[in-house]
């Protein structure tokens, strides 16, 4: 009953305040027809991650977990003609796909896409000292805590760090059913009790079923 009313509470809000263009709807297409997993943001988080831009204003964003560049074309849409954004993705045929689709979306002279391994790369640019206005955490649930840490390193006080899919599957919430789920409680954990830190959770509807999942949104001190 619950996700019959959650899932009704997300279309009422798609219908009234997403709206999702031609390059948008086309690039979730393209990902479907060439065997992606539609694990994309649903549009309502999107434009959500596009409105909490517009508010942090960034010059610079990182993304981890690019896959298709769905998520990418919304946070690259709030960025000024300046701006710059860099998506770490370490699955050659999703960089390929979304590198088309940022060309498709005319998007293309904003945004990077980095292929390897998120962990290698992060480690890279914490080396050659760059710094980000947002970061958006959206990779393998394991390595999130991971994630955290190097996305601290890279951050300046004010940075926006979001990270997606804080509540995994299962009833039992705050128990870990397995790694995935392990990783993002641990992930919680760290974000609820870091010092440089200032965090919240908010609740987000997911895929058709309208499963409850969560947002996070931190503040860098
Ligand atoms: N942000 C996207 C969805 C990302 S899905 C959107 O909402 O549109 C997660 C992506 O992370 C997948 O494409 C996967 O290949 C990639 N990924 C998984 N583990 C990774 C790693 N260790 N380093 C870099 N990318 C990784
Ligand atoms: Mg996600």
């Amino acid at each position: 009953m619950t996700t019959i009313r959650a899932s009704s509470i997300k279309n009422y809000i798609t219908d009234f305040f997403v709206e999702e263009d031609d390059v948008l709807r086309r690039v979730k297409k393209r990902a479907q027809q060439t065997g992606l997993p539609a694990i994309e943001v649903p549009s309502t988080v999107g434009k959500l991650l596009y409105c909490l831009a517009k508010i942090q204003q960034p010059q610079k964003i990182l993304e981890i977990g690019t896959l298709a560049g769905y998520s990418t074309i919304w946070l690259a849409r709030a960025l000024p003609p300046t701006g710059r954004l860099i998506s770490l993705e370490h699955n050659t045929q999703h960089a390929q796909l979304a590198r088309e689709n940022f060309l498709l979306a005319a998007l293309d002279h904003l945004i990077e896409v980095q292929e390897g391994l998120a962990q290698n790369l992060m480690e890279k640019m914490i080396q050659q000292s760059e710094c980000f206005d947002l970061i958006f955490i959206d990779a393998d649930k394991e390595n999130y805590p991971l994630y955290l840490q190097l996305a601290v390193k890279l951050s300046r006080s004010g940075t926006l760090i979001l990270s997606d899919n804080l509540i995994p599957k299962g009833d039992n919430i705050g128990t870990p059913e397995n790694i995935e789920a392990h990783g993002i409680y641990q992930f919680n954990q760290d974000l609820a009790s870091h010092p440089q830190l200032e965090s919240i959770l908010s609740t987000t509807v997911v895929g058709s079923q309208g499963r409850m999942d969560a947002l996070g949104i931190s503040i860098v001190r």
